[in-house]
């Protein structure tokens, strides 16, 4: 019963070249509309005729009453201009603190979807919510090829936007003249990240992600290596092994052995082989995968001075019990190996990405030099490999809570922030849909080929692709609003790929005007680094220093003080 109608040959849209007349497919907004199936159960119900006759009466409800009066818009129109007009007078002070989003794989068409699916968590249509990234003054597009590849992975792009230099695809902080998989193209090609320029200019660094803490993204900020899979000497080849390269999770205990706060999953890389895990002691695959048997744990510990508090901790019931202010070094490793979703996460034993923000903040704002802190809401890439777009979205919305969070304890006088991506997915939605249709639900028309309906959510390629009795599968015979359902694509693949196209970049705080058109993906940390007064373009910086500061000790106060645009 479900299905038979919408094959109506009169329920098709009609659409041509220059003209689009919707028909709408239910009577008030679908967003009010729990759950979706009810929407297809309603549609079966309405003659073809009888939609057309009440057309564009229904169009007109699914339009909030205010937005009916032209008055809404140009005052909407008008107080944007108005922000825009104070953006003249740039922010070019110096930015104490740095905090840097990476959506790992969020695109441009996962931010608009996150952004209505947000509005509509909050009962709203949806499409006319502002996320928080949405409310940053300065955008630019990023171009997020790597040297070998025009569609490329995380591993290259996290050496762009966080070492400043592009890099082949599979590699973390070398130079493209590291071959992926060859450990002796790493030595004499190591690239550094701004969270090393950070720390070696005394400031606090963090890194907080949803991933585990040795994966791709926030491996580019403190490792070097050839193969972003080697996760731990359990995952290199005997090759690597002897010609002395040194697994992901050695590295991010060794290399910068003071990173103040460090929080994701990927506790069983730091452990023995078969050491059993603590949260899962039954399950095999959580157990240590180390085989030089060394317990990176103990290492971090016994790096740390005595006089100072650090702590390890695996669960969100021992973060929220923590005193920020009595602690100086975090290490929190949530899971075996990624952290869970948001929609699947245990409330007792993970933490959300907001909350370890905000935990990170705390610890890290201590310095009086400041922090530069890297988050990475890094399963919003996962959700879509699987096809799993709800899994995905609602993995952008933490995020977008999480720098919401970050907004709240700091200043845009002295802390820049930036949003971006490191690449983009095949991910789309479309189909015409009508105002506030739930993001999850379907177009309001069969195919005029195949006369099945589709969802607005599509991929281009990955698992969902489905043929049933050698057609295109039925989607409203389907749970298609579960959690865990896999968007229909149009080509089958194990896993949806990444994206080619560029992704946008947002930015507020000072010196982010400097993110202001197309830019390569490896520009962003010079832009950050600049605006800090970090890393290797420190002229203008020094510049302050000639105009009468007599130390380098005050600079920084004095750099924020200054309209700055008199010292360049
Ligand atoms: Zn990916």
């Amino acid at each position: 019963m479900e299905s038979s109608s919408w094959e109506t040959p009169g329920l098709e849209h009609q659409l041509t070249a220059d003209h689009w007349q919707p028909i709408p497919s239910h009577p008030h907004p679908s967003y009010l509309w729990a759950p979706e199936r009810r929407q297809v159960l309603e549609c079966t119900m309405i003659s073809p005729l009888l939609v057309l006759a009440i057309g564009t009466c229904l169009t007109n409800s699914l339009v909030p009453e205010k937005e009916k009066d032209p008055k809404y818009w140009r005052d909407q129109a008008q107080q944007t201009l108005k922000n825009a007009l104070k953006l003249q007078n740039l922010n070019t002070n110096v930015a104490k603190n740095v905090i840097m989003f990476l959506g790992d794989g969020m695109g441009v068409s996962t931010v608009t979807a996150a952004r209505i699916l947000k509005g509509q968590l909050h009962h709203s249509p949806g499409e006319e919510t502002r996320l928080e990234m949405d409310k940053f003054p300065y955008v630019a597009l990023s171009k997020t090829y790597n040297t070998n590849a025009q569609v490329p992975d995380s591993a290259g792009t996290a050496t762009a936007y966080l070492c400043g230099v592009k890099a082949n695809e599979g590699t973390v902080g070398v130079s493209a003249a590291t071959q992926r998989t060859q450990c002796n193209t790493t030595q004499g090609n190591e690239v550094t990240s701004i969270l090393r320029w950070a720390k070696d200019a005394g400031k606090s660094v963090g890194i907080v992600t949803t991933t585990r803490v040795n994966h791709a993204t926030p491996s580019a900020a403190y490792a070097h290596s050839a193969d972003r899979d080697w996760y731990s000497d359990n995952e290199m080849p005997p090759e690597a092994l002897s010609q002395g390269c040194k697994d992901i999770a050695y590295q991010l205990m060794h290399n910068i052995k003071d990173i103040e706060v460090i929080m994701g999953g990927g506790r069983k890389y730091m452990f023995p082989k078969n050491r059993t895990d603590v949260e899962y002691d039954m399950d095999e695959k959580a157990r240590g995968t180390r085989l030089d048997g060394l317990n990176l744990i103990d290492i971090w510990k016994s790096f740390k001075p005595r006089h100072k508090h650090s702590h390890y901790i695996w669960n969100r019931t021992e973060l929220l019990a923590l005193d920020p202010h009595m602690v100086d070094y975090l290490l929190g490793l949530f899971e075996p190996g990624d952290m869970q979703y948001e929609l699947n996460r245990n409330n007792v034993t993970d933490p959300s990405l907001s909350e370890m923000v905000k935990t990170a903040i705390k610890i890290l704002n201590k310095n009086p030099k400041g922090f530069f802190l890297l988050v990475e809401g890094g399963r919003i890439d996962h959700g879509h490999h699987e096809g799993k777009a709800k899994q995905a979205l609602h993995e952008a919305v933490e995020m977008d809570r999480a720098i919401e969070q970050a907004g709240t304890m700091t200043s845009v006088e002295d802390t820049l922030t930036v949003v971006t991506a490191d690449h983009s997915h095949v991910f789309t939605f479309g189909g015409y849909t009508p105002r506030g249709n739930s993001i999850f639900g379907l177009a309001p028309m069969v195919s005029d080929t195949d006369k099945k309906p589709f969802t607005a959510i599509l991929y281009g390629n990955g698992p969902g692709y489905k043929v049933v009795g050698g057609e295109r599968e039925n989607v409203s015979m389907v749970d298609y609003a579960h959690n865990n359902y896999q968007a229909q694509s149009a080509v089958p693949l194990r896993h949806e790929t990444h994206g080619g196209e560029d992704v946008a970049v947002f930015a507020k705080g000072p010196m982010a005007h400097l993110l202001h058109g197309v830019h390569e993906q490896n520009y962003i940390p010079h832009v950050m680094a600049y605006a800090a007064c970090i890393g290797a373009n420190r002229d203008h910086c020094a510049s302050a220093s000639s105009s009468g500061s007599p130390s380098p000790g005050p600079l920084p106060l004095l750099l924020a003080l200054l309209p700055l645009g008199i010292l360049f």
